[in-house]
């Protein structure tokens, strides 16, 4: 293991840092590692004002990480699922910084949704006994203006209604049973197709795939529940509304609550703040009970290498800062 001390200890809510590799043509990178947690940024549009800023975080990520390494920091908060508590991980950043390839990533270099599930697989096969046994359920959600549209409501068999959220904001969501990673691979292709292929929707969108576990033991009559929740965010340029035109405005004002009440509820929780402000989106009501004192949240903020993005890195990296 590579990163293998990381994500232990400290806290409940963790901000890692993952940059992607530059594309060709997109010059000179604009930013440096200078050690495991540290992002350096620089700011300067010339030689002469050559000027660096750093920005710390539990764990920063260069270009080169692969999926399998970038796993591995992630498995302690897949074992926290497993021993009960509700997880959530986000992926954030402005569109283009790799957000969907840390989540989704590809059939060749899978992501977290299926590493994720497979671990939790490989997990309660390993703990399962003759009088005890987990089972899995999946629900997938997008949602766009402060509107769900549950991305299983019309498929397969086995369909529970899962009720996410507190009771005055409830959301009922389609839950279907996953037996195997071979399940979920299907279940979660279901998801992502019904999703639609409309990319500009993406970028204002949140897509959130949630694995649910149930634990029961026939001997102790235990029943766990805990459950994974797996967030694409939307493109964090949302955020720079000034920059949005006609039809886009309405979306981006949404996204942006969305992802300023997402830094509150961050910010709040890290600093210990008696009340955290979840009813300030749709997002945070729905996954309150996936932030906070029981449970565990990675945030990965994505950011792009390139000059060409810089003023947007730098807006990313420093709400990122707001939320540790
Ligand atoms: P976003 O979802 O934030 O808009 P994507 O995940 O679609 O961004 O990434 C943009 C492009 O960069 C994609 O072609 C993706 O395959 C590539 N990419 C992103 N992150 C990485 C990475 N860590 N390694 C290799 N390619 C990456
Ligand atoms: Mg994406």
């Amino acid at each position: 293991r590579l990163f293998n001390d990381l994500l232990t200890a400290k806290g409940n809510i963790k901000v890692c840092c993952r940059t992607r590799p530059l594309f060709q043509d997109e010059g000179p990178s604009v930013v440096e590692f200078p050690d495991e947690f540290t992002i350096r940024v620089n700011t300067g549009d010339d030689a002469l004002t050559n000027v660096k800023k750093d920005y710390e975080f539990d764990r920063v990520y260069g270009p080169h990480v692969g999926q399998g390494d970038f796993f591995c920091d992630v498995q302690p908060f897949i074992q926290s699922a497993m021993d009960g508590y509700n997880v959530s991980i986000f992926a954030y950043g402005q569109t283009n910084s790799g957000k969907t390839h840390t989540m989704e990533g590809s059939s060749h270099d899978r992501g977290l949704y299926q590493r994720s599930f497979e671990e939790l697989f490989d997990l309660s096969n390993s703990d399962s006994t003759s009088t005890s046994q987990y089972n899995f359920y999946v629900s997938a959600f997008e949602l766009h203006n402060e509107q769900v549209q549950d991305l299983l409501a019309e498929s397969g068999s086995s369909k529970l209604r899962v009720r996410m959220g507190p009771t005055d904001a409830v959301v009922e969501l389609v839950q279907e049973k996953v037996g195997n990673p071979l399940d979920f691979s299907r279940v979660l292709k279901t998801a992502l197709q019904n999703r639609g292929a409309e990319s500009s929707k993406a970028i204002v969108s949140h897509l959130a795939i949630t694995i649910h576990i149930q634990y029961s033991n026939w001997v102790t009559r235990e029943n766990l529940y805990s459950k994974l929740s797996l967030v694409d965010l939307p493109g964090s340029e949302c955020l720079l509304v000034e920059d949005a035109t006609g039809d886009c405005v309405k979306d981006f004002l949404h996204v942006s609550k969305s992802l300023s009440a997402l830094g509150d509820v961050l910010s709040s929780l890290t600093s210990k703040k008696e009340t955290i402000p979840y009813e300030n989106s749709r997002l945070m009501t729905i996954l309150s009970d996936s932030l906070g004192d029981s449970s565990k949240t990675l945030l990965v903020v994505h950011v792009c290498p390139n000059a060409a993005n810089l003023a947007k890195t730098l807006s990313v990296l420093n709400f990122s800062a707001r939320a540790r």
